[in-house]
């Protein structure tokens, strides 16, 4: 009994439960699918994109698997004045015609004739920037650029990778966190909103390539450190490679995934990531974690 009191007291005050908690504004509620099967090969029996809504202003999209293998997801997020989409996915689709059927869906609905569009991406790969052209002559749309001193210089961020940016979509504002590692440019979107953290393909369920071992390595302690800091309610990435089955991913190129993990990441998979990376220092070995892979690449 005494012992087991003891371990209660400690665990209180490892989490400072004695202070007055101060009040802060409510986030956003809404619901992430625990599935997000992408159909196989036919494409007959599919649209290209599955769509579901987190909530009114915050879309989730996924490309068909039968489109591409890679079958990355996408994200439409609304503000008051400004429209944002993370990237435009791995080609083949038209993405366009289904981002403008969401938008006008979400006009009728707000009773608003009009919302810019930004287009941005979590990072350069040719997976999430495919759809770009179809943006390009779109009206009333920025297309960010692609590489590090466009995104840089978009999002206002004073020194990369170490600052953040930020953009305001109106009544909404997104931190823009620089990631690399992965990919020079990589980011990462908070949503203030909502609570969410976009990942790209720097954390997700599959399997983490890792080009820059020393920039991943302080992008995912920085991520870490910000989620730690933060109120984050899901953080979703770009893709879902792993399978149900912990430590068992998909094959490279596998199209039909009926088996998949589910797509949102917590803090405990992302700190025992920091963990393994840390302890590599510097030295990165092929390392199969529960639910993802870190898999340094030459
Ligand atoms: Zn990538
Ligand atoms: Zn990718």
């Amino acid at each position: 009994m005494k012992r087991r009191a003891l371990v209660a007291i400690a665990t209180l005050s490892a989490v400072g439960c004695a202070r007055t908690p101060r009040p802060r504004a409510q986030l956003e509620s809404g619901r992430v699918a625990t599935t997000w099967y992408a159909g196989g090969a036919d494409c007959s029996k599919q649209p290209q994109f599955r769509v579901q809504p987190y909530n009114d202003d915050f879309v989730i999209m996924r490309q068909a698997a039968c489109t591409n293998y890679e079958k990355p997801f996408l994200y439409l997020i609304f503000g008051r004045e400004r429209a944002l989409l993370f990237d435009t996915g791995a080609g083949h689709v038209d993405v366009a015609a289904r981002v403008d059927s969401l938008i006008q869906g979400w006009l009728q609905r707000k009773h608003q004739a009009s919302i810019a569009l930004v287009v941005a991406h979590s990072h350069a790969h040719g997976d999430h920037v495919a759809g770009d052209s179809q943006f390009v002559h779109r009206p009333n749309t920025v297309l960010v650029g692609r590489d590090t001193a466009a995104v840089r210089a978009f999002f206002g961020i004073p020194r990369w990778p170490t600052d953040s940016g930020l953009i305001d979509l109106g009544g909404r504002v997104l931190d823009v966190l620089p990631i690399p590692g992965h990919q020079p440019a990589s980011i990462a979107l908070y949503d203030r909103r909502t609570g969410i953290l976009l990942t790209g393909d720097t954390f997700y369920p599959g399997r983490l390539y890792v080009r820059d071992t020393a920039a991943f390595a302080n992008s995912i302690d920085r991520l870490s450190d910000f989620v730690a800091r933060h109120r984050v309610t899901h953080m979703l990435g770009a893709h879902v490679e792993q399978s149900r089955t912990p430590y068992r991913d998909y094959p490279v190129g596998c199209v039909d995934q009926p088996e998949e993990h589910e797509l949102d990441l917590g803090r405990a998979q992302l700190v025992e990531l920091d963990s393994v990376v840390r302890s590599m220092r510097g030295h990165f070995t092929r390392t199969l974690l529960r639910d993802l892979t870190v898999w340094p690449q030459p």
